[in-house]
């Protein structure tokens, strides 16, 4: 009797410590398996998740190693040079350009001479609030005696009044001291957010550094297909959800993928928009802190805006700084129709720095932003 109680107490023990071993075997895999990423802890309402469609790809070739036979949109992206500023400009020239000509034929400084230059302010889309507080700085100017009595000598003032308006700021894109370095692209429909994206993807390519997009606007299908194909043309790896997945654990696994791949960057879409009852501002805040796990690090949120909207676009500008802290503006759309104003007044109004400028479709056409060039040009 005893002999069987101590045998079954034996069994009892073996079955309880092998039970033990799978769950530690399930925690901890084999020295020398791959790591499983961490899943992040589920989101009340949480969406299915990400599907990796390809990983970035292993070296940037630069122009001497690019292979023969690369596709040649790439070869394109690679070769075309990016325009200047003020050669795309040409409507907001125009425009503003005319209306300096009445002023330019007056004889004196006078109030008329000043109504027309607010008058021309407000047709370029500088917006009331900024032109009325350069004018007011040129009226004292003037009264100071530091301008002389001639509209060219005013408009001189002007120009460098506007161009100081950007005077220290900083523009650069900075990149995280260590983990992985995430970009935001944040912004309304339509802006072009994917577009900056695929342009982006193609230039820090070509530049050398590996790309991960993560295609987190997963409420607009055709942005995925066209993120997709801007993959493809750039090199860059790329996370796909499905439609309506969760925009923050496509970002995530993005985050993840490419941690695991030692890519230096990754480039994140997020929704315009949602046909759910979520506040878009709050699924916004959401996925700049999942982003911003380790070994996500999110160095810069830019808030793409369109130029052609004009004063709308700080409204949304406004909207989108108070929920995710933006870091800068990519102001899209410069070549269109824009009439160029709204430059001035995001940096009057908004304090924030414009980094990048969009001025056509292309792959190189996203340029750095250069506010002397911009307004000499204008003013030219
Ligand atoms: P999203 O909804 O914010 O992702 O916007 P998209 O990237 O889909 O862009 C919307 C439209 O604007 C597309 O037709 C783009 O080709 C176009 N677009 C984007 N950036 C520029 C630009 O700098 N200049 C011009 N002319 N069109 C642009």
């Amino acid at each position: 009797m005893t002999v069987v109680l101590v045998v079954v107490i034996v069994l009892l023990l073996a079955l309880l410590s092998a039970g033990t071993v799978v769950t530690v075997r399930r925690r901890f895999p084999a020295p020398g398996a791959p790591p499983r990423a961490p899943v992040p802890p589920p989101e009340p309402g949480a969406r299915p998740g990400a599907e990796i469609i390809r990983p970035p790809e292993p070296e940037a070739a630069g122009p001497e190693a690019a292979e023969p036979g690369a596709p040649a949109p790439r070869e394109e992206a690679a070769e075309a040079r990016p325009p200047r500023l003020r050669d795309r400009l040409g409507r907001a020239r125009d425009l503003f350009g005319s209306s300096l000509v009445g002023i330019r034929t007056r004889g004196r400084v006078d109030e008329a001479a000043f109504e027309d230059l607010e008058e021309a302010l407000l047709l370029a889309d500088v917006g009331l609030p900024t032109a009325g507080r350069l004018l007011d700085a040129l009226r004292a100017q003037v009264r100071a005696g530091e301008v002389a009595d001639s509209p060219d000598a005013l408009l001189e003032a002007l120009r460098e009044d506007a161009a100081a308006l950007f005077a220290g700021e900083d523009r650069s894109l900075s990149r995280a001291p260590e983990g992985t370095t995430v970009w935001l692209f944040v912004g309304v429909n339509g802006v072009g957010k994917t577009t900056t994206i695929g342009k982006l993807a193609a230039s820090e390519a070509r530049d050398g550094r590996r790309v991960v997009l993560a295609a987190g606007d997963t409420f607009r299908a055709a942005a995925g297909e066209q993120l997709e194909l801007w993959a493809e043309r750039s090199g860059a790896g790329i996370v796909r959800g499905a439609e309506g997945a969760d925009p923050s654990s496509v970002i995530f696994d993005a985050v993840q993928h490419a941690a695991a791949r030692g890519a230096d960057l990754v480039l994140a879409d997020t929704a315009g928009r949602l046909h759910t009852k979520v506040n878009l501002m709050d699924e916004l805040r959401k996925v700049r802190r999942i982003a911003d796990r380790p070994p996500g690090h999110v160095s810069e949120v830019l808030l793409v805006l369109d130029a052609t909207t004009g004063q709308n676009g700080l409204v949304q500008a406004r909207q989108f700084a108070e929920a995710v802290d933006v870091t800068g503006i990519v102001l899209t759309k410069l070549d269109g129709t824009a009439k160029g104003g709204i430059v001035l007044a995001i940096r009057a109004e908004l304090g924030l720095p414009i980094k990048l400028v969009g001025l056509g479709e292309g792959a190189a056409d996203l340029v750095a932003f250069d506010p002397e060039d911009f307004v000499s040009a204008l003013f030219e």
